[in-house]
C-alpha cells in the first residue's frame, strides 16, 4: 500500500459516493463527502438487478453486509403472450443467469453504515471546482463559498453531474427514445408467487418488454407474504412527448422522472389500456392491479472521452451512461470507486495511478455503451416475437444480440 495520504473530496453521498469514500478512507486517505440533500438519502422503494459476482466481490471486501437482503435468481425466463400459451404465456427459453434481486435502500444503507457520520456533510451542494497552483490541487466551492483545497475530487454526483460539465463542457445527455414505467405491488395482493420464485421474467410485447421480479419488502423483509413484486415496462416515447410524460400530478415537469406516487392517475390508466392486451394473464394481473404504485423515468445515455481531468474524477452516473439493459447500472459506480482506491494504493505516483484508472474506466464505459445499444436494438427496437420462436432460434438470436448473459451477468452454461 502507498504511504501517500491524499485529501479527497467526494461530491455526492449516494451509491458511488459512499463506495468511493469508504474505499479511499480504508486506504488511509482523508475523505470529506459533500451531499446536496439535507439529510440521509431516502430510498424510492424500487428494486435493482445485480450481477451475483459483483455482490460477492463487494461482500468479500466488506463493502456490503454478508446478509444483505435480496434474492438469488438463476433463470431469466423469456416469454410472450400466445393464444395457446396459458396464463404464463409461451416461453421458448429460460436463460441460465446468476443475479441478485435487491432494493436500492438496503444497498445504500449497507454502504452508508460503513462511513463515519463525521466524514459526510449534508445540505452542502458543491457549486464549483477548479484546478489551482501547479494543477495538483482542486479548490472547491460549496453553496457558493470556498470550502478548501483537495488533492483529488471524485464527482459522484449523479446523471446530471456538475463535475462532468466542468471537466467535459461539451458533454450532453442524449435521450434514447425509451422511457420506463415502474410498478411496485406488495406480495400480499398476489394469490400465487410460484412463477416468480428464483426467476427474473422478461415478457415481450410488440414495442419492447416488461420485467417482473420479487424484491425484499419494508425494512428488508424477506419472508413470503412480506415481499414486493417489482415490475417495469420499457416504452417507446418520442422526445416531443416527454413533456407530457414527465409532468407529475401537481403539474410540475420533472427533468427525467416522476417519482413513485406522483404519476397522474389518467396517465397510468392510458398506459394500462395500451399495455393490457399484450400481457399473459398472470403478468396482466400483477401489472393491472389497483394496489400498484408507479413511477416514470426517461432513459438517457452519456458518452465521454474520459473519466478524469487532472485531479478531478467521475464515478457512477456522473460518468458514462449506457442504455439500461447491461446489468451494470447501480454497480458501475461501485466498481469505478473500488478500482480508483485500488489504483491509488498500487503506487505513490498519484497522476500515473489516475491515468491508468482513467484508461480502464473509459474502455469499460465505452464497451458498456456499445453493449447497451446492441441490447436496446434487440430488446426494444427490433424485438422478435418470442412466442413464435423455438428454443434454438432464441438461443441463436441471443448469441448474436450480445455476449449476455454469461459475460455480463455471470451465468452458467448455455443449454446444449
Ligand atoms: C435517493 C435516491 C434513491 C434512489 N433509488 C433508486 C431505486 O430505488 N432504484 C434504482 O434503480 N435506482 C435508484 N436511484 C438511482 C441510483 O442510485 C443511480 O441510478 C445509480 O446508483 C448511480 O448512483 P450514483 O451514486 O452514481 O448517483 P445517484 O444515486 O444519482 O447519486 C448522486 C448524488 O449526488 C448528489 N449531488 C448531486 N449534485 C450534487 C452537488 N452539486 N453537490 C453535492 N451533492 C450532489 C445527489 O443528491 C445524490 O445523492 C436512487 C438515487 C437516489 C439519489
Amino acid at each position: 500500500m502507498t504511504s501517500n495520504t491524499l485529501r479527497v473530496a467526494v461530491v455526492g453521498g449516494s451509491i458511488a459516493g459512499c463506495t468511493a469514500a469508504v474505499a479511499l478512507r480504508r486506504q488511509g486517505h482523508a475523505v470529506r463527502v459533500f451531499e446536496r440533500s439535507p439529510g440521509g438519502l431516502v430510498g424510492r422503494g424500487a428494486g435493482i438487478i445485480a450481477p451475483e459476482p459483483v455482490i460477492e466481490a463487494m461482500q468479500g471486501r466488506d463493502l456490503l453486509d454478508a446478509d444483505l437482503p435480496g434474492f438469488r435468481a438463476e433463470r431469466l425466463v423469456n416469454s410472450a403472450r400466445a393464444d395457446d400459451g396459458g396464463r404464463l404465456g409461451r416461453s421458448p427459453w429460460a436463460a441460465p443467469v446468476a443475479i441478485r434481486l435487491l432494493r436500492w435502500q438496503d444497498l445504500y444503507a449497507s454502504l452508508r453504515r460503513r462511513l463515519p457520520d463525521a466524514d459526510i456533510e449534508y445540505g452542502r451542494p458543491v457549486t464549483d471546482a477548479r484546478h489551482v497552483g501547479d494543477g495538483r490541487e482542486v479548490e472547491l466551492a460549496v453553496d457558493g463559498s470556498p470550502a478548501g483545497r483537495f488533492d483529488l475530487v471524485v464527482f459522484a454526483d449523479g446523471y446530471r453531474s456538475l463535475g462532468r460539465g466542468l471537466m467535459f463542457p461539451g458533454a450532453r445527455l442524449e435521450y434514447t427514445g425509451i422511457a420506463g414505467l415502474r410498478g411496485l405491488l406488495p406480495e400480499r395482493y398476489l394469490t400465487d408467487t410460484a412463477p416468480l420464485e428464483g426467476a427474473l421474467h422478461r415478457v415481450r410485447y410488440p414495442e419492447g418488454h416488461f420485467v417482473f421480479y420479487l424484491v425484499p419488502g419494508e425494512g428488508g423483509a424477506m419472508a413470503p407474504g412480506e415481499r414486493v413484486v417489482n415490475w417495469g415496462v420499457y416504452l417507446r416515447v418520442p422526445a416531443a412527448e416527454l413533456d407530457d410524460l414527465l409532468t407529475d400530478d401537481a403539474g410540475e415537469r420533472g427533468f427525467g422522472s416522476v417519482p413513485f406516487g406522483a404519476v397522474p392517475r389518467d396517465r397510468v390508466e392510458r398506459l394500462r389500456r395500451f399495455l393490457a392486451p399484450h400481457l399473459p394473464p398472470y403478468f396482466a394481473d400483477i401489472a393491472l392491479s389497483g394496489h400498484n404504485s408507479h413511477a416514470l423515468q426517461a432513459m438517457f445515455t452519456m458518452t465521454l472521452p474520459g473519466y478524469r481531468r487532472g485531479r478531478m474524477c467521475l464515478a457512477g452516473d456522473a460518468g458514462m451512461i449506457a442504455p439500461p439493459f447491461t446489468g451494470s447500472g447501480v454497480f458501475k459506480g461501485m466498481t469505478n470507486a473500488v478500482a480508483l482506491a485500488d489504483a491509488l494504493a498500487a503506487t505513490d505516483d498519484t497522476d500515473a495511478a489516475l491515468a491508468g484508472w482513467d484508461r480502464e474506466q473509459t474502455a469499460t464505459g465505452l464497451s458498456q455503451l456499445r453493449l447497451g445499444e446492441r441490447l436496446a436494438d434487440a430488446l426494444i427496437w427490433h424485438i422478435p416475437d418470442f412466442a413464435a420462436m423455438s428454443e434454438a432460434d432464441m438461443v441463436d438470436w441471443w448469441e448474436r444480440a450480445s455476449k449476455f448473459p454469461e459475460a455480463v451477468w455471470g451465468g452458467g452454461d448455455r443449454p446444449a
